[in-house]
């Protein structure tokens, strides 16, 4: 029964989680310690990827229970993972793609939060067009020799290890001579050098440069040349957390306009708008997520992104008006609005979200790309 396993994630919560969490929660937002904790307290009690397999660290259960479980964990505001990439995009695709052996040695310390992932996707040139990609891996005696950039990665400069989407057939057309190895972020010749940025920084940004770079045979990661199966894949296990991710920091970027004590009537009209982005985010998500379980196919899960992405920063946005100069002194409020700019560009941009939304749901004729 669905209630009764929400309701047992919901004692663990209660359990886990300090008595003044809620009341605390910008503090506890931060708590890198908690934040590792409750990864790890997750894992192990089956709740952090709950469709898992028991043998995996999950709790097998099924969609609307698994999502149930996800969508509680939002709305108590559960403490963010520190390397998302790796439980969130990594782990994934290592249980999807991955040799028996790859699975055995990476697949929970990536879930657990034990080791941490990079995703070595964009590289300058190559972002919005993943396929156009320019870092090469040749395959000489049964070992990749890499050569290359790579660039907005994030926490590679923490991360033991990084899903590196490289050509390996640079006369295959673009989608098909790309390939994903598995690096180690320790071998030589990788060199990371981390981004400054204007934000409070909570994850950080890095280049990484390869200069033959050798990697095994053994750390390929699904198919040669299937590297761009590996990258949509990857992308799409992440569908259910964007959407509830993204409702979660919507709803926690209006808190202080909803909390103000003085707003104006135009302000107000803005905050109404909000919460109905907030809840049309919630029920189409539950929609996409119910259609999918029927197996319907339905274009509307392709506007989640969008719809998620620039909810959060109309939120932020508002409550940064609402609060003025208050805003500057208060992280709540203005790191929020930071932190909310970036949701537009990762995972795709806005403008490629609506290319894909004008291509694949309403047919029209393909544009440049
Ligand atoms: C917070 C954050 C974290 C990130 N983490 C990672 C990471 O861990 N690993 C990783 O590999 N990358 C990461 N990225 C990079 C991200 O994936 C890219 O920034 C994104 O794909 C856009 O690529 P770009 O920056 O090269 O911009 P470009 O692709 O150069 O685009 C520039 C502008 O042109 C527009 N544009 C481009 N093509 C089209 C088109 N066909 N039609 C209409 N408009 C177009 C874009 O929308 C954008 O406004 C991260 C980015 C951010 C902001």
């Amino acid at each position: 029964m669905t209630a009764d396993v929400v309701a047992e994630f919901g004692a663990f919560l209660d359990d886990f989680l300090p008595q003044d969490y809620d009341e605390n929660y910008q503090r506890y937002r931060r708590d890198v310690t908690l934040r590792r904790e409750y990864q790890a307290a997750a894992f192990d009690e089956g709740w952090l990827i709950p469709e898992w397999g028991r043998d995996e660290g999950g709790r097998n259960l099924d969609g609307p229970q698994a999502l149930a479980v996800k969508l509680l964990g939002a709305q108590r505001r559960v403490p963010r993972l520190l390397n998302i990439q790796g439980a969130g995009v990594a782990a994934p695709a290592i249980r999807a793609f991955g040799t028996p052996e790859q699975r055995e040695r990476l697949l929970r310390p990536a879930a657990r939060g034990d080791e941490w992932w990079a995703l070595g996707m964009s590289e300058p040139g190559a972002g919005s067009d993943l396929a156009s990609l320019r870092t090469t891996a040749t395959l000489v005696d049964d070992v990749f020799i890499v050569n290359g950039q790579k660039v907005w990665t994030t926490q590679a400069d923490e991360a033991r290890w990084c899903t590196l989407y490289v050509r390996t057939d640079p006369q295959a057309p673009r989608h098909r001579g790309i390939s994903c190895l598995i690096l180690d972020l320790s071998s030589p010749g990788v060199h990371v050098r981390p981004i400054r940025t204007a934000g409070p920084a909570i994850e950080s940004f890095c280049e990484v440069f390869l200069d033959d770079v050798r990697v095994p045979r053994e750390s390929l990661l699904g198919p040669l040349n299937g590297g761009w199966g590996v990258a949509v894949a990857s992308l799409e296990h992440e569908r259910d957390m964007i959407w509830i991710n993204t409702w979660l920091e919507t709803n926690r970027a209006l808190d202080p306009a909803l909390r103000a004590s003085e707003i104006t009537e135009a302000q107000l009209v803005k905050l109404g708008r909000s919460l109905a982005d907030a809840e049309g985010l919630r029920l189409t998500g539950l929609r996409t997520a119910a259609q999918r379980w029927a197996g319907i196919s339905s274009p509307a899960w392709l506007t989640l992104k969008l719809l998620g992405s620039e909810s959060v920063q109309r939120a932020a946005l508002l409550s940064l008006e609402v609060a003025g100069q208050q805003a500057l002194i208060d992280p709540a409020i203005f790191d929020e609005r930071l932190e909310s700019l970036g949701a537009t560009i990762y995972g795709g941009t806005s403008e490629i979200q609506r290319d894909i939304i004008a291509e694949r749901a309403l047919g029209l004729p393909k544009g440049r790309s």
